[in-house]
């Protein structure tokens, strides 16, 4: 059990010149396009078409092409991937959670690929994002209908037959399933194996016995589409099991799961602060305008508090991300600060879309004001990459080291 009282990594808060760069471009891209396309598909009830030109533009500047499966650091000095990761998944939220998640790229197939691929399977999965005609897709599927924040559940099938897996199941909720290349699915080889049982297979699209049932009608992130698949004796080539058999001695396809959860956290953390400060910025000019005649009244004061407040806490939440990124770039353990900044921040991402409906009053419950958009996108914050309470039972393992918390 690791030592609380012994610390063992700080935070260096310098931006380096690249990510730098990246970040002006997400916030120009972010203006000009993300936030306009998030309100338009939120106002259509639609998700964006993949062959949106949009897309064409965002793969055309490299957003979803750089590096898949290449060395990370090398040229750079130490890793950086997380740490930036962390802070353009902010600045993409910001404009437009929804929008983000729709972008090309492999997506929350990556990390299982990078954790668990031999390097042949790396090269030939990430090699269709070098593809300089068109943008592509990958997509992560775990939730079935009967298996959300326990995932040692799953009842997707996979027997193997001969040189293939046949895979037999459903998946829902599959973040761009419906137009990714490959989709990383978790399937086990005996129910009564429990997590031992656990596999990762990348099923291409066009195999036969794979197919998209429907789009989930989601209350908000309207603008990426939710996609429940389903899988009739799928014939999975055997060269597409992630690691093949030898990886998933001692639970590691479990284990594979959870360390790309612990990737992947932060960046939703991250992103659910991208939210909150978009309800806060939108909160404080409406209180900028509004009072600037007035003469400070107790009223006043009370709401210059709350938003004070939020603005402590979003900061809070910003330095539990960059933590979480920042032991995962020098290759340490972050379990438990993966978790809790997925614990704390889609909480304080619900507080501050709350307050800015309280702040704007009865504007706000108005679509033009957009805070009842980032009211209903944030929700699902709390639920993605296993939910608040999952997130507070998994702190609270590592804390006393019990396993039944
Ligand atoms: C917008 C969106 C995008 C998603 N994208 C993907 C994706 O790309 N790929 C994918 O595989 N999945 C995806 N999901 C699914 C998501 O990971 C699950 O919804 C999530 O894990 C929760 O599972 P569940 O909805 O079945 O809730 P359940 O597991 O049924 O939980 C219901 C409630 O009970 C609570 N609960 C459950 N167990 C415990 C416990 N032991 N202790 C305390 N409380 C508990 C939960 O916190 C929750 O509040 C997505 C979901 C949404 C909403």
């Amino acid at each position: 059990m690791p030592d609380r009282n012994r610390l063992t990594a700080m935070v260096h808060f310098e931006i380096d010149p690249e990510t730098t760069r990246l970040l002006e471009m997400v916030r120009w891209l972010g203006r000009e396009y993300m936030r306009p396309l998030g309100i338009e598909a939120d106002r259509k009830h639609q998700p964006i078409p993949a062959d949106h030109p949009f897309y064409k533009q965002v793969w055309d500047l490299g957003i979803g092409r750089r590096g898949w499966g290449e060395e990370q650091g090398s040229s750079e000095g130490p890793h950086r991937a997380a740490r930036r990761g962390v802070v353009l998944a902010e600045e993409m939220a910001y404009w437009d959670r929804g929008v983000a998640v729709s972008l090309p790229g492999p997506g929350l197939g990556a990390p299982p690929i990078l954790l668990l691929g031999t390097p042949e399977q790396k090269q030939r999965f990430f090699s269709v994002f070098n593809d300089p005609e068109r943008p592509h897709w990958g997509a992560f599927a775990m939730t079935e209908p009967g298996a959300g924040s326990d995932v040692a559940a799953i009842r997707t099938r996979a027997r193997r037959e001969g040189d293939y897996w046949v895979l037999t199941g459903e998946k829902m909720f599959c973040s761009n399933g419906a137009r990714a290349d490959w989709v990383v699915v978790w399937a086990t080889i005996d129910p009564a194996l429990g997590r031992e049982g656990h596999r990762a297979f990348v099923v291409e699209r066009g195999t036969p016995g794979f197919r998209v049932e429907r789009i989930e009608d989601k209350m908000g992130l309207v603008a990426y589409e939710s996609a429940a698949l389903v899988f009739e004796d799928c014939r999975v080539p055997a060269a597409n099991l992630l690691g093949g058999e030898e990886a998933y001695r001692e639970r590691a396809g479990f284990k594979g799961a959870m360390q790309s959860f612990n990737a992947t956290r932060p960046m939703v953390a991250a992103m659910a602060i991208g939210i909150a400060r978009a309800a806060l910025d939108r909160a404080t000019e409406f209180v900028r305008t509004a009072y600037r005649q007035m003469a400070p009244t107790a009223r006043y004061r009370r709401i210059l508090d709350k938003l004070l407040w939020m603005e402590r806490k979003i900061a809070c939440g910003r330095w539990l991300c960059w933590r979480a990124a920042y032991l995962a770039d020098m290759q340490q353990p972050n379990i438990t600060e993966a978790s809790m900044a997925k614990a704390y921040c889609p909480q304080i991402a619900q507080e501050a879309t709350s307050l800015a409906m309280e702040v704007l009053s009865d504007l706000g419950a108005t679509k033009d004001a957009l805070v009842e958009k980032w009211f209903r996108d944030v929700k699902a914050m709390d639920i993605v990459e296993g939910t608040g309470q999952i997130q507070r039972r998994i702190i609270a393992r590592q804390l006393t080291g019990l396993a039944e918390v």
